[in-house]
């Protein structure tokens, strides 16, 4: 069993872990670039080691460079954080050839969750609803394909098996542009991922985007702690996420929650994850599984009052849930505001010097950031530079709360999105709960346009 945790990874979140890890007693390895040489969660770790330049291909990516910071940390764990190498088979495999600890799942589940096409069948086999349209990788002649999407009927969408970060997809409206959708998408997909196979399923027209958090011992336990809202999204990214999605029948999510479970003790699924689904016309259909902690779990742990972070850690050290399903449950409302260092207009990332930071607080209210007066946010990475949670008795609450909270947030030297955050929380249409994934796009284009 480990008792020092190497975290490979940068920001909030390798605070986040610092903080979990600290929590149990665990010593801590913080590993850096250059670019991240003064933040302040590398001064709290008990040792920290620079691992490269600020490229992130020659630093938080460098499996070797990672590897070989465990080893002279003396560190038996790896937490990989989200992004970064936390979905990557490979690094998992190479971290278990190294007799270490990944903190997440085994590699080889990472790897069929990894593949979407894998993932829907694997998924489909334990009862989880899927999108419409096969889980086979796509045939070659184009007569077949032709007969497939006819089958799903239009509009269809074009999917990368190996497709992420909302790149490699297509929309397909009617047959005779179907073919030269999957070309373009196969290329793109083969230079972006390295794999060029596709799948076709059912467009859905106006979604929402709704969520389940996993939590999974080694032994066959696996609990599902409540469904999030993320349908706050601007290109495929998520800006703002709140817990529990609102309107939904509690029941509906009880249901789907179990089959997740149940898919998570069929394939040996061990640690946090995430079932991510579109949800439309009162029905869920699965889209992928994030196999990692994700940015928006602290909603969740408002909501359920456990520590998501702290448990993916016991879960790697092979501790058994103490926890059972009727243990869990949903307790009033909280919500997620994403600060960026990013123009408000342009949505441009704005790196540069903090002169002034001035962070709310108060009860129900949360603030997850790495940031620091005179902190310099670099350009090389995500430009999140905190996230900002209200939690309260009912979704008004949390909302009445949030606003406060952003009312008192002061940032100066760089740009952020508070501004437009506090826009969003005056919006009728997202105040009344349940907006589709195109609500926010819509809204930014009537703002623009007025
Ligand atoms: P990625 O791994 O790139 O995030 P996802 O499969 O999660 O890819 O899809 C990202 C987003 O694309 C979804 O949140 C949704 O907005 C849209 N999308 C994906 N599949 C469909 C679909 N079948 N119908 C409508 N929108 C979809």
């Amino acid at each position: 069993m480990f008792d020092t945790v190497l975290i490979a990874n940068r920001g909030e979140i390798a605070l986040r872990i610092l903080r979990a890890c600290q929590g149990l007693g665990l010593k801590t390895v913080a590993v850096y670039s250059e670019a991240d040489r003064d933040a302040r969660y590398v001064q709290l770790a008990d040792q920290a080691i620079c691992i490269g330049p600020s490229a992130p291909g020659q630093s938080y990516l460098d499996h070797a460079a990672v590897l070989f910071a465990a080893e002279l940390s003396g560190a038996q764990a790896i937490h990989p954080g989200y992004g970064f190498l936390s979905e990557n088979a490979a690094f998992a495999e190479r971290v278990e050839q190294a007799r270490l600890t990944f903190i997440g799942p085994s590699a080889a589940c990472i790897r069929t969750m990894g593949d979407k096409v894998s993932a829907k069948r694997a998924m489909r086999e334990a009862g989880v609803p899927c999108v419409p349209g096969p889980d086979t990788s796509m045939p070659d002649d184009a007569d077949s394909i032709l007969a497939i999407a006819q089958s799903i009927g239009y509009p269809v969408i074009v999917k990368a098996a190996g497709g992420g970060g909302g790149r490699g997809m297509r929309v397909v409206e009617q047959a005779d542009k179907l073919l030269d959708a999957i070309a373009l998408t196969r290329e793109e997909a083969r230079r972006a991922f390295g794999n060029p196979e596709l799948y076709i399923e059912k467009f859905l027209g106006h979604p929402r985007h709704v969520e389940i958090q996993v939590l999974c011992d080694a032994y066959g336990n696996a609990l599902w702690l409540g469904a999030r809202d993320c349908s706050m999204q601007r290109r495929h990214q998520k800006v703002l996420e709140e817990a529990p999605a609102p309107g939904i029948d509690p029941a509906l999510v009880a249901k789907v929650g179990e089959r997740c479970a149940a898919a998570c003790r069929q394939i040996g699924y061990v640690g946090v994850g995430t079932f991510e689904f579109l949800f439309e016309d009162g029905e869920f259909y699965f889209i992928e599984m994030n196999t990692r902690l994700q940015v928006e779990h602290p909603v969740t742990e408002m909501t359920t009052g456990i520590d998501i972070v702290q448990q993916q850690v016991r879960m790697a050290r092979g501790e058994r849930l103490s926890l059972t399903q009727a243990d869990v449950g949903v307790h009033g409302h909280a919500l997620e505001c994403r600060i960026n260092a990013e123009d408000p207009h342009t949505f441009m990332p704005t790196p540069g010097q903090v002169s002034r930071w001035e962070i709310p607080g108060g009860y129900g209210v949360r603030v997850d950031s790495h940031v620091t007066h005179g902190y310099r946010v670099p350009p090389y990475y995500d430009s999140m530079v905190a996230k900002v949670i209200t939690h309260g008795a009912t979704r008004d609450e949390a909302l009445a709360r949030m606003r406060l909270a952003l009312s008192e947030m002061r940032v100066e030297g760089i740009s952020t999105n508070i501004a437009l955050h506090c826009d969003i929380l005056q919006d009728p249409g997202f105040c009344e709960g349940g907006v589709d994934i195109h609500h926010l796009e819509r809204w930014l284009q009537q703002r623009t346009a007025s």
